[in-house]
């Protein structure tokens, strides 16, 4: 015979909070109304059976937790039992396999890593996949400057050893590219024809880099720097003693110029505006900040707006709109990114610059949230 709870179920009567006790709570941790508000709920006092698992969500920070009665505290948060109101109906022994429920997570750069993290946190029970393009152990792309100047080597990069992954749980895809998601069968596919179900699921793809269309940006020797790739791809070349262009002065150019000077290359920043990080300073700090790249062996180039990059099947130089032509090796291109919004596109999510999230990273769907470089929150996309 199926065990059963002896519970009681007490509504405050003031605002419909349902509580489970031999006894009502001292006092409702929704609206503060004293225990004489709390009268029995006789239909929801009957037995709740216990063999498979409830759904308790906390009040406080909406961590959801598994299991046939509240956890004593909530271990996101820290609010006690009472604090947890029921928000699933008991599942039969067959369904039980449904309860657990199924995180699949897109994209294993920084956000993803932390969702995966979070989701393991807040649940021992849930499946966490973590789904990554990338071949390598998810790393901190911020790092990758650090990487091309020679300060860290390639050991350095991961986040996390691959042993961390599996030590909680967490079932890392790595070299898996996602290219479409279905929400109505909870189903994601991915180019290989692998699939994999959930029952929510995280869109961390990150963005991409934005090449203007440049006439000749396809030439070898014209690159970006977004992956330990592109990294690669560049050291691959050689780099000292060669000519390299580095097209726009923001914060990314800015570091990938450096690190290659570093590197030995005779390096030449162009600059669009008049002064170097137009977004963030004014002309007077742009001017002092001219003088330190130079210090840094830097030639820079303000004012300089790109035509062309010129050159056969290789790149041999890069065309001003004023006509000059300024030999390059190698270019690199740091002119901003776009948020990776394909995906969440093709299923009809709300996206606008990225995808919107509410103050959850909830999505315009209850079970798709959105973290990261592709999230747009309350109109802004952080990462771009
Ligand atoms: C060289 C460099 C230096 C930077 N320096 C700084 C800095 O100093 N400070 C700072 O705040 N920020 C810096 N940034 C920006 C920072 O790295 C990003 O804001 C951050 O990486 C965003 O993390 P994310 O997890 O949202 O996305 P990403 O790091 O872009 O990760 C997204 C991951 O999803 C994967 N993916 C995409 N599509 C799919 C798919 N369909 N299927 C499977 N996987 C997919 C991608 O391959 C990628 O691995 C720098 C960026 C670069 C490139």
């Amino acid at each position: 015979m199926m065990p059963v709870s002896d519970s009681k179920a007490w509504r405050c009567t003031i605002c419909g909070y349902i509580h489970r006790g031999p006894e009502p709570p001292d006092g409702c941790p929704v609206c503060g109304a004293p225990s004489e508000a709390f009268e029995l709920d006789v239909a929801e006092s009957q037995p709740v059976a216990t063999t498979s698992p409830r759904r308790w969500r906390c009040l406080n920070c909406s961590y959801v937790h598994n299991g046939p009665e509240a956890p004593d505290v909530c271990p996101i948060c820290g609010s006690p039992a009472d604090c947890f109101e029921s928000i699933g109906e008991t599942v039969s022994d067959t369904a039980g396999a449904g309860a657990v429920e199924k995180v699949v997570i897109i994209g294993a750069g920084v956000a993803g890593v932390a969702a995966a993290e979070a989701a393991r946190n807040a649940s021992q029970d849930t499946h966490v996949t973590l789904l990554s393009k990338e071949r390598s152990l998810p790393y901190y792309r911020l790092n990758l400057t650090r990487y091309l100047a020679g300060d860290l080597t390639q050991e350095d990069l991961p986040i996390q050893p691959e042993s961390w992954y599996s030590e909680r749980g967490i079932d890392l895809h790595r070299g898996v590219e996602i290219c479409e998601f279905d929400t109505e069968t909870k189903q994601v596919r991915a180019r290989s024809d692998q699939s994999f179900a959930f029952d929510r699921l995280v869109l961390t793809v990150g963005a991409h880099p934005f090449t203007p269309a440049f006439t000749g940006a396809y030439r070898e020797g014209v690159t970006t720097l977004r992956t330990v790739e592109d990294a690669d791809q560049i050291l691959d070349m050689g780099v000292s003693g060669m000519r390299c262009v580095c097209i726009g002065g923001g914060l990314l150019g800015l570091e990938t110029a450096a690190a290659l000077a570093r590197r030995g290359a005779d390096v030449m920043l162009l600059e669009g505006h008049g002064w170097l990080l137009p977004r963030q300073l004014n002309a007077t700090a742009g001017g002092l900040l001219t003088g330190v790249v130079r210090q840094a062996g830097i030639e820079l180039r303000n004012g300089a707006r790109t035509k062309e990059i010129v050159g056969d099947e290789r790149v041999r130089g890069v065309q001003l709109e004023d006509e000059t032509v300024l030999p390059a090796d190698l270019v690199v291109i740091a002119t901003g990114v776009r948020s990776n919004s394909y995906l969440a596109r093709m299923v009809g999510l709300e996206v606008n610059r990225g995808i919107v999230v509410d103050n959850l990273l909830r999505t315009s769907h209850p079970d798709i949230f959105a973290a990261g470089d592709v999230a747009e929150h309350r109109g802004i996309v952080y990462g771009t």
